[in-house]
């Protein structure tokens, strides 16, 4: 067998690891396996591709392999769960950065056709602007820069400009293809200036569907090399991650009531300010809480990001647990935004071992929150600001929430006053049935533990 026929097989085994391996990632069963399934094909791909294409040696590959291995073992371990978001940025900007490259390289390999040179231009604009884009979003998560949209007058024209720049220079440097050609640099600046650009002007709530729109990008930049190096894996992989990013960007725009051009074009907040709230604040002991929940019959937990700050996942399920076996119904209500990343909150309720059963989405408690004697909020903010759905002033109006206001009584467990991500005040809080229980959400809810054992 040759060793071209070899790695094609090889590909094929690699792609069909990649789509069940996305299929797996759906259900929080099977994401763990599906990780690792789709993990074994990226190697398989890269050994074979790498190996048949007689690029590297085997040398270079296993030491690649463990330099690799080291570095994403250290960053599993040391990044925190809260950081995840800023790591995926990373990892976004460092596919752009890759896919920038591979096409580049391509113009040293000699004389290109009109096509090649068509996709080099793709996937060094895409990889070039994902690289900075991902870099600002990066800053903006973890606030080295402000996490506010930034928005100038004439901002607009300054875009038009860049993208009528990038225009030209596309179809001069597609006209005469060199590696030394004046309009492929003037093509990487106006990329990497645009990436910039981009992602500025937005801010706050939004930052989650740039992320995942990146993402994307970051595959089509993928895909567009697989086409210049003439490589069908990375073709494959790279239109899965651009598919599957688009699609999660379309389910988090919905789930923020938003459309995609609203997110991108509407310098979030920048320029709302909701109405002044007014009411009083009653907070509550840890002792008069559990008065409260003894007598409840359904509690709803509705975490948010601050549980995952305070690590609260585990005595969450333990008071769950308590309240079940006193025959109280128990939910978990998860929104899709709550936290800092898609999936945030199923994440740290499956690694506590909460029934899935348990897990209640938006859509299905907000019909019958009435009849929840209980809801704890624990660390959430902006996903239960009622603000986002009366005040048509507020910065997230039109974002659904969990109207845990309408429940019978609301504990809100967080440390202060502050306002959540998006920096809104919360008239939640003022509520007439609302107590806050302020403090640590991990120490509130062992006191509560405790006040049941
Ligand atoms: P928020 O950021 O709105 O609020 C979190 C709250 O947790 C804060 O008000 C904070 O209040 C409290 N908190 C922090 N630490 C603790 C602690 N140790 N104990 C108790 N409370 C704590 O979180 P939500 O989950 O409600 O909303 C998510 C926000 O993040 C949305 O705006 C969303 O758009 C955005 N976002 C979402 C992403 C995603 O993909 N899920 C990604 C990026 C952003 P205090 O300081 O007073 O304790």
């Amino acid at each position: 067998m040759s060793i071209q026929l070899l790695a094609n097989l090889s590909y094929i085994l690699s792609a069909v690891l990649f789509v069940f391996g996305l299929k797996m990632l759906g259900s929080p069963a099977t994401a763990r396996r599906g990780n690792l399934l789709s993990s074994l094909g990226m190697l398989i791909a890269l050994c074979a591709g790498l190996s048949a294409e007689g690029i590297l040696s085997y040398e270079y590959i296993l030491s690649g392999i463990l330099l690799g291995s080291v570095i994403g073992a250290l960053a599993a371990r040391l990044i925190t769960m809260t950081a995840m978001p800023e790591m995926v940025a990373l990892f976004n900007g460092s596919g752009g950065a890759a896919s920038l490259l591979v096409g580049w390289s391509t113009l040293y390999i000699g004389e290109v056709s009109t096509f090649t040179s068509v996709t080099i231009m793709l996937a060094m604009l895409i990889g070039g602007l994902t690289f900075t884009g991902s870099l600002i979003a990066y800053g903006k998560l973890s606030e080295t820069i402000t996490s506010k949209a930034l928005v100038f007058t004439g901002q607009r024209i300054v875009n038009s400009l860049i993208l009528l720049g990038i225009l030209t220079v596309a179809v001069l440097f597609v006209m005469a293809p060199a590696p030394d050609s004046v309009w492929l640099y003037a093509l990487l600046g106006l990329a990497l200036l645009l990436g910039i650009m981009a992602v500025i002007p937005i801010g706050g709530a939004d930052m989650p569907v740039v992320i995942s729109l990146l993402n994307s990008y970051s595959g089509i930049a993928a895909c567009a090399a697989g086409f210049a190096i003439n490589n069908n894996i990375l073709i494959v992989a790279g239109s899965l991650v651009g598919a599957s990013g688009i699609i999660l960007t379309n389910i988090m725009c919905k789930a923020m009531n938003r459309s995609l051009a609203n997110v991108l074009f509407s310098g979030f907040g920048a320029l709302k300010q909701g109405k002044a709230i007014e009411g009083e604040v009653k907070p509550i002991s840890v002792q008069d809480a559990y008065y409260i929940l003894e007598a409840a019959n359904n509690v709803c937990f509705v975490p948010g990001y601050g549980m995952a700050v305070a690590q609260a996942q585990h005595v969450v399920k333990e008071l769950g647990e308590i309240l079940e076996a006193r025959g109280t119904e128990i939910s978990y209500a998860i929104h899709p935004v709550a936290g800092r990343m898609p999936g945030h909150m199923n994440v740290l309720l499956a690694e506590a071992d909460v029934p899935y059963e348990q897990l209640v989405e938006m859509d299905d408690i907000n019909p019958r929150i009435e009849h929840v004697d209980v809801a704890i909020v624990i660390g959430a903010n902006d996903v239960v600001n009622p603000s986002a759905r009366d005040d048509v002033d507020s910065p997230i109006y039109g974002m659904p929430i969990i109207n845990v206001d309408q429940a019978r009584t609301v504990f809100v467990l967080k440390r202060s006053m502050a306002s959540g991500f998006a920096g809104v005040d919360n008239p939640l809080f003022f509520g007439e049935n609302s107590r806050m229980l302020f403090g640590d959400a991990k120490a509130s809810i062992s006191g509560l533990v405790s006040e049941f054992g």
